[in-house]
């Protein structure tokens, strides 16, 4: 029965009711999209909004591209694409990365997206929709340059272009691949995909071409092609790992402190009692834990006024107790809100203290936050 209880999106999560506050500069993805578009000189620059924009807001960062002037969207999925279209309306070119799973041929029609086709089985599919359409539709073909994750083998690609109906009914607007290696610009394997990748599209029909996703646009011109594919860089994922970061930071996460609370030397302290007292100590608990994506195994730190408070124990699923014993007593008090990304701690710090990536912090982000968007 209905209870007239309204269950509230994620999206209106209030500040007050939230354990705790990611703020996305939307201003600061512009500023990076305008950053990009300089290094890439003539090559146009899209935007990589798959996963929710990196968990970011797919709806809302493409909308902010979309006024830098970006009309070209790439999503992984159709689902993801056609929430997409729903929210940027006719126009801009939106393609799915993973191209179309058997069956969703005409959802992907019926809204405009353009698949990525990764395999002869996917093109066939793509050209009995456009018979039975009548109509011409667009797609964009991957190759399978050297990483052997998607598209067309080299066999396939000759298989194709051995075939005159082919892309009968199909009309192919852009050649792609996708670098393994593109955040080592040392690696031989970059030029050996970039080699790999002319030599199969020079059997395609001449299209425009894509290469580069953010690691990609700093490997320099030779990897431009017509179309680069940056993703992460927009969120302010450093692109050059080992190098300082040419992006702005985008993302920052503030978690409330629930209780503090004053205990005495050799006291256990969280699940497993990890770790243990070895004198008095200030604790805090904060309402942010591992359902909402800060990795459990990560031992690390939350930052108060500048002054670094390391986590005390395991990260528990809501919580994280802290040890606050460097500040001055009684200035961090329950609803106070500490740093865990921001100023003093990067998405890159999290993600090297966390053992994994930018990618994989952003995209694990929780959706029990209140959402700050400042900026656009
Ligand atoms: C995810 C993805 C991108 C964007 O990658 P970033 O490293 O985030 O810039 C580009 N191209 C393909 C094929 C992808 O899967």
């Amino acid at each position: 029965m209905a209870s007239g209880v309204r269950i509230p999106d994620t999206a209106e999560i209030s500040e007050a009711a939230a354990g705790a506050v990611l703020t996305i500069d939307l201003g600061a993805i512009r500023e990076n999209y305008r950053r990009l578009k300089a290094l890439l000189g003539g090559a146009e620059c899209a935007g990589v909004v798959k996963a929710d924009a990196y968990g970011l807001g797919a709806a809302r960062v493409a909308r902010a591209l979309a006024r830098e002037g970006c009309d070209t969207f790439f999503v992984a999925h159709v689902a993801e694409g056609i929430a997409l279209r729903c929210a940027l309306g006719a126009g801009p070119s939106i393609y799915v990365l993973n191209g179309i799973p058997p069956g969703a041929e005409t959802d992907c029609a019926a809204h405009g997206l353009v698949p990525v086709i990764n395999s002869l089985e996917q093109l066939a599919a793509w050209r009995r929709m456009a018979t039975a359409r009548g109509d011409r539709l667009p797609a964009a073909i991957q190759v399978d340059s050297g990483m052997s994750r998607l598209g067309m083998t080299p066999a396939e690609v000759d298989m194709l272009a051995a075939d005159p109906h082919a892309l009968d009914g199909i009309s192919v607007d852009l050649v792609m691949s996708h670098l393994a290696c593109a955040d080592e610009p040392d690696n031989p394997a970059n030029a050996l995909q970039r080699r790999n990748f002319d030599s199969l599209r020079a059997k395609l029909p001449p299209v425009r071409a894509s290469l580069a996703n953010s690691s990609g646009d700093f490997l320099g011109n030779d990897y431009h092609y017509d179309l680069a594919r940056p993703g992460v860089a927009l969120y302010g994922v450093n692109p050059t790992p080992g190098r300082s970061n040419p992006m702005l930071p985008v993302v920052s996460l503030h978690a409330k402190v629930i209780q503090t609370r004053d205990v005495a030397a050799d006291i256990g302290v969280g699940y497993g009692y990890s770790f243990r007292t070895s004198n008095p100590l200030a604790l805090a608990t904060i309402s942010l834990g591992y359902a909402d994506g800060w990795h459990r195994r990560a031992s690390g730190a939350a930052f108060f006024n500048g002054v670094r408070l390391p986590f005390a124990g395991r990260v528990s699923m809501d919580s994280i107790i802290l040890d606050i014993s460097a500040l001055p007593t009684g200035s961090l008090n329950a609803g106070d809100l500490v740093e865990m990304i921001g100023e003093h701690q990067t998405v890159d710090n999290v993600a090297a203290f966390s053992g994994t990536i930018g990618y994989e912090v952003l995209t694990s982000l929780g959706r029990r936050f209140h959402r700050r968007y400042v900026g656009g």
